[in-house]
């Protein structure tokens, strides 16, 4: 029984109801376009650590290698198993920040200590670069925040910190109180971000100049994670770079 009753339409309210659909459906096209290039993108990410992998364990199981070569592949080995690690980690958060149940759980905890503790995990990388790591934070300065997710936005700017500074240089990271928040800063004196690009480096898979991706490895996504992780927080985040100068990451939250 299809006696259902449709409202009117004029020819006017015709027209804009087409013109609707074949926006929407452009809309469709476009994000079935961006989708296949992420995944593209994500993909070409994912298999060059894996060909690192391959090749260099096949170069340390050769006989003969001496005990140094061996601790050489294996290092190699090692650090492209982290990037890939991080890279996934990345893409999961993203996936999940998408979904409505991605929640932050603040608590109240001691800043120094916690910094301390997120240096750590980075200073292998930076002793191999020579790049000196300062941490500028009182003992009694205490944070709001989720511990886990405020680890991973450090992390991933003091990587990008490193990865976009020259050998023998400085990277900070600074945190001080203003009112009743907290401002973190990551500040770095590397190649800097040039001025009309600034506004694209958080949207995701954007990367500076296609050259410069291909000499220091990485998805654009870092940033895309730590902006969304800082807004879950109802936080802020801004930069400040000069190009052959230096960069810095001010979050307050
Ligand atoms: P990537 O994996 O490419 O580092 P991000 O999302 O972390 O992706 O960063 C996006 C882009 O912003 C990078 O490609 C890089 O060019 C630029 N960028 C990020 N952090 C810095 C920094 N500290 N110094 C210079 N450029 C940076």
């Amino acid at each position: 029984d299809f006696n259902v009753s449709l409202p009117y339409l004029g020819k006017d309210e015709l027209g804009d109801l087409s013109s609707s659909i074949q926006k929407l459906a452009k809309d469709l096209a476009h994000l079935k376009n961006e989708r296949n290039e992420f995944l593209a993108s994500i993909s070409h990410e994912l298999s060059t650590p894996l060909t690192y992998l391959i090749g260099y364990s096949k170069v340390a199981m050769r006989k003969g290698l001496t005990e140094e070569e061996r601790a050489h592949y294996l290092e190699i080995i090692a650090e492209e198993s982290e990037r890939m690690r991080e890279l996934v980690k990345n893409l999961l958060d993203l996936a999940r920040m998408d979904e409505t149940t991605f929640t932050v759980s603040k608590e109240h905890f001691f800043a120094r200590s916690f910094f301390e503790n997120v240096c750590k995990l980075v200073i292998p990388s930076y002793e191999i670069k020579n790049i000196k790591l300062n941490l500028i934070c009182d003992e009694d300065l205490q944070v709001y925040a989720d511990p886990v997710r405020l680890e991973q936005i450090i992390l991933n700017l003091l990587d990008n910190a490193l990865k976009y500074s020259n050998q023998h240089s400085e990277v900070s990271l600074k945190a001080q109180k203003s009112k009743n928040k907290t401002i973190i800063s990551v500040i770095d004196n590397g190649i800097g971000i040039p001025l009309d690009e600034i506004e694209f480096i958080f949207e995701k898979l954007y990367r500076v100049e296609k050259s410069r991706s291909r000499l220091f490895g990485g998805s654009g996504i870092g940033l895309a994670v730590v902006k969304e992780l800082v807004e879950a927080h109802s936080g802020t985040i801004e930069v400040k770079s000069k190009l052959g100068e230096g960069s810095e990451f001010r979050i307050t939250i």
